[in-house]
C-alpha cells in the first residue's frame, strides 16, 4: 500500500515542500544575525497577512490553544466580564479558558449548524460592562464562519474587546484587522498559514496592549504573560537579539518562508482561491446530494466543510476515501460526532486537490453502495473552477 496521501483535514495541511525545505537548515543560535533577521522579517509580514499595520504580533512556541490562552491570560482579571459567541467545540474551549482566569462568562449559543443572530449578540451587549467578545472566526467542528467585521463593530459600540480566533481560518478566509478594528487576531500554523504545527501567532491592537499594560493584577500564566514576550518581539522587530524563551528557531525560518509566499500570492488572491475551491468542492457536495453541517451557504467557511454522511454510510467512508489516496477527518462536534466529517481546503491546496478529494469521495460513496451517477460531483467542481478562471 502507498504511502502517499493526500492530507484533507482541516489541520495540519499539506505543507509546500519549499516550507519544509525552510526548516531543515542545520540549526543556528537564537541571537545570530540570520536568524535575527528572519525572525524580524516574519514578524512584520505576519502583521501584512493579517492586514494590519498597527498591530503587535507575537510569535510563541506552542500550538493554538497558546494562542487563545495568551488572549485569555493577557486581557481577563479576575471579576472581568466575557462575552462568548459560541459557534461549537472550539468557542466551549474559550469559554472554559476565560472562566480559569477568573472571568465571568455569558456565552451566546448558536443553533448548530449557524451563527447567532446579531439581535441577541446585541443584547448580550447591552447588558454592559464586557471587557472583551470572544468569536470562533471558522469553527472546525462546524465549518460555521462567523460575520466578524459586524461582530467587531457590535463590540466596539458597546466598549468591549474583541478577540477573534482565526486558527482554521487566518490567510485563507476574508479577514483584516485594522479595517475591522479587531483587537485580537489569533492562529496557529499548521492550518492556512502553512507551517508545521508548533507556533501561536497573535496580533494585538494598540488598544489591547494598553488594556493589558494598565492591569491592576499580574498575568495568572507565567509562560503566556506579554511583559516577558513584547519585549523579545519588540527587540526582533528592531533586529536586536534578545531572550525569553528559546524560539523554535527552525519553525521561524520556515513560518518566513511561508508569509513569503503568502504575501507573493497576494491576500486578495489568496482570499479569492480559498473562495473558489471552497464553492468546487460544496458544488460537488450538493451534486452528489450531500448535507452540509452549515444551515446556509453565507455561514459555511472558505477553508473547510463539514458533511453530513448520507442515510445507509457510516464513518467507514472515511476508510474507503483514505483506499482512494485523500485523508479526511471524522466528526468533532458531540452532538453530531459520528454523523459526519470534515474536509479541509486550505493553504497550499490547489484546484488539482480538490478535484482528487471529490473523486476519491465518489469512489468511496459507490463502494458502500450509494446511490449516485459516477462524476456527478466531479462535473460540479470542474464547472465552478471553469468559471473562476
Ligand atoms: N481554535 C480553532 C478554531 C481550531 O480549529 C483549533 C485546532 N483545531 C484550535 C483553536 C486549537 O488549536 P491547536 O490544536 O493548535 O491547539
Amino acid at each position: 500500500m502507498s504511502e502517499r496521501y493526500l492530507l484533507m483535514i482541516p489541520g495540519p495541511i499539506e505543507f509546500d515542500p519549499a516550507v519544509l525545505r525552510a526548516m531543515a537548515i542545520t540549526t543556528p543560535s537564537h541571537v545570530a544575525p540570520d536568524f535575527i533577521a528572519v525572525f524580524g522579517q516574519a514578524l512584520d509580514d505576519l502583521r501584512r497577512v493579517f492586514l494590519s499595520q498597527v498591530g503587535q504580533p507575537f510569535v510563541v512556541a506552542g500550538s493554538g490553544t497558546l494562542a487563545m490562552d495568551m488572549a485569555a491570560a493577557n486581557l481577563i482579571e479576575p471579576g472581568d466580564k466575557a462575552l462568548v459567541i459560541n459557534t461549537g467545540y472550539f468557542g466551549d474551549r474559550f469559554a472554559a479558558m476565560l472562566a480559569r482566569y477568573g472571568a465571568h462568562v455569558v456565552e451566546v449559543k448558536a443553533p448548530l449548524g449557524d451563527v447567532p443572530p446579531m439581535d441577541e449578540v446585541e443584547t448580550a451587549l447591552r447588558e454592559g460592562g464586557f471587557k472583551v467578545m470572544i468569536v470562533t472566526h471558522v469553527d472546525t467542528s462546524t465549518g460555521v464562519v462567523t460575520d466578524v467585521a459586524a461582530l467587531g463593530r457590535l463590540a466596539r459600540k458597546h466598549g468591549a474587546l474583541s478577540v477573534v480566533d482565526g486558527v482554521c481560518a487566518t490567510a485563507g478566509q476574508e479577514f483584516r484587522q485594522d479595517e475591522w478594528d479587531i483587537d485580537v487576531y489569533l492562529t496557529a500554523s499548521q492550518k492556512a498559514v502553512g507551517v508545521p504545527p508548533g507556533l501561536a501567532l497573535l496580533v494585538a491592537s494598540p488598544r489591547a496592549i494598553e488594556v493589558f499594560e494598565t492591569r491592576r493584577t499580574p498575568v495568572g500564566n507565567y509562560y503566556a504573560d506579554w511583559a516577558n514576550w513584547l519585549p523579545i518581539m519588540e527587540a526582533y522587530q528592531a533586529r536586536q537579539p534578545s531572550y525569553f524563551g528559546t524560539p523554535p528557531v527552525n519553525l521561524i525560518y520556515a513560518l518566513a518562508e511561508s508569509l513569503r509566499q503568502i504575501l507573493a500570492e497576494g491576500m486578495e488572491a489568496r482570499f479569492r482561491r480559498h473562495r473558489t475551491i471552497s464553492q468546487a468542492f460544496k458544488a460537488a457536495l450538493q451534486a452528489l446530494g450531500l448535507e452540509q453541517v452549515p444551515v446556509r451557504p453565507d455561514a459555511a467557511a472558505d477553508t473547510m466543510s463539514a458533511v453530513y454522511y448520507p442515510d445507509g454510510v457510516d464513518a467507514g467512508l472515511l476508510g474507503r476515501i483514505k483506499e482512494n489516496g485523500v485523508v479526511v477527518a471524522g466528526g468533532l462536534h458531540p452532538a453530531i460526532k459520528t454523523r459526519y466529517f470534515r474536509v479541509g481546503h486550505m493553504g497550499a491546496v490547489t484546484a488539482s486537490d480538490i478535484l482528487a478529494t471529490v473523486g476519491a469521495v465518489e469512489k468511496g460513496l459507490l463502494a458502500l453502495g450509494y446511490e449516485m451517477q459516477a462524476g456527478v460531483g466531479l462535473a460540479a467542481a470542474q464547472e465552478v473552477l471553469a468559471n473562476a478562471d
